[in-house]
């Protein structure tokens, strides 16, 4: 049985007309003999209107009965796309998480899978050619509806795929695959006709458009391939595959960024064990994550101790390292909220020297200064100003010869 895992995101459920071109897709996969699970996400703007609604009835919504209220957005996707698919005579029928059932544990609004029946599925697809599934949505131990976080649908997909070893898991949507970097602020942005499962983790500031970041990891540990496509092209997308030479033969594969970083500076801490610890302990138990860091002595017992968290973090890490301030003997605090990270991403790093000799030199040459440099075997990060952000990730695309 040649099983292929089809996930249409928002867009392309919207409404009737594009339910019939997700009909087509849906048939043509049929035409060439596979059994397909086709997961659904809700039609687009119904998981938002949902929330506004719980918002404005409950000032703080219980999270259980939320995600049963959420699940509703699913259900109608699943409902009227299987009434299409009988319309034309294909044997299908819907399922609902609970119906499959996907086990979750009981973490509502952000569930993780934990077991998909997979001989019922099988059994089901001996019966059907067709399983309409609804995605985001699972449930616990106690029958209780749970859903995966926002863009979940993507990981209902990539989980179906991996449970019935699928040939492919595509996912369809409204642009069509993963570009070298952002096409809004780089005109000669191009798509990636292949990335690998660690390359697209990386470029997750605009990979997370794409996919769900929690659906590739999953890829990635069970080996499923990902197909991003277009609903509404027959274009080929990305391919999100375990790396293979092909992709190293590349020096870099795309230029992300992210503007959602702050920068703190602690002045002249004690250069002594524990102090990192004594910093990073209560910044960790207020749940702020924490990006960059960096550190190096300053003078004769002392030591420059930078890092960067969220923006909308900056206040409460302050906070905190105000009362620790004096027993780790800060001599001054430096906060800057106008800063950005770009990233040079590309496993092909591994094999090629003088990546980071050639990024450097193309910031210097915009008179772009580098506040901080981050390196992991397939990335090289550079915190700059905010204001340069846009500048620095054109040039850097053209440097690495992206843009051909
Ligand atoms: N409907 C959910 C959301 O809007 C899940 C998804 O679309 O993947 O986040
Ligand atoms: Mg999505």
């Amino acid at each position: 049985m040649r099983i292929l895992v089809q996930k249409f995101g928002g867009t392309s459920v919207a409404n009737l007309e594009c339910m019939l071109k997700v009909r087509e897709k849906v048939s043509a996969a049929l035409d060439k003999g596979y059994k397909l699970v086709v997961v659904l996400s809700a039609m687009s703007g119904e998981t938002n209107r949902l929330i506004d609604m719980a918002q404005k009835w409950s000032p703080r919504p219980d999270p259980a009965e939320m995600d049963v209220l959420l699940a509703t957005g699913e259900q109608t996707s699943v409902a009227l796309f299987s009434m299409l698919l009988k319309d034309k005579g294909i044997k299908a029928r819907s399922l609902l998480g609970y119906q499959i059932p996907i086990q979750t544990d009981k973490s509502f609004g952000k569930a993780r899978i934990l077991d998909i029946d997979t001989d019922r599925l099988e059994q089901m697809l001996s019966r059907f050619d067709v399983l309409v599934a609804a995605g985001f949505q699972g449930c616990d131990c106690e029958q209780r509806i749970t859903t995966l976080g926002r863009g979940g649908s993507d990981t209902s997909a990539v989980a179906l795929a991996a449970a019935l070893k699928a040939e492919m898991c595509e996912i369809y949507t409204d642009v069509d695959g993963v570009y070298t970097t952002d096409p809004n602020i780089c005109s000669r942005a191009r798509k990636i006709p292949k990335i690998a499962y660690d390359e697209m983790l990386e470029m997750a500031s605009m990979g997370a458009k794409v996919l769900q970041i929690r659906s590739v990891e999953f890829a990635k540990k069970y080996n499923v391939p990902i197909h991003v496509r277009s609903t509404f092209s027959d274009e080929p997308g990305t391919l999100v595959i375990q790396e293979d030479e092909t992709m190293e033969s590349a020096m870099v594969s795309g230029i992300a960024y992210d503007k959602d970083q702050a920068r703190i500076t602690l002045v002249d801490v004690y250069d002594e064990p524990g102090i990192a610890a004594r910093v990073f302990e209560p910044i960790a138990a207020a749940n702020i994550v924490v990006d960059m860091i960096v550190q190096n002595p300053s003078r004769e017992g002392r030591t420059d101790m930078t890092f960067t968290v969220p923006k909308s973090s900056l206040e409460d890490t302050l906070a905190i390292i105000e009362k620790i301030k004096t027993d780790i003997g800060a001599r001054d605090i430096l906060a800057d909220p106008n800063v950005a990270k770009v990233s040079v991403i590309g496993v092909g790093m591994r094999n090629h020297s003088g990546v980071a000799a050639i990024a450097f030199s193309a910031l210097k040459n915009e008179n772009i200064n580098i506040m901080i440099i981050s390196t992991s075997e397939i990335k090289i990060s550079c915190l700059i100003e905010e204001k340069y952000t846009e500048l620095a990730v054109r040039t850097l695309h053209e440097a690495f010869g992206l843009d051909k």
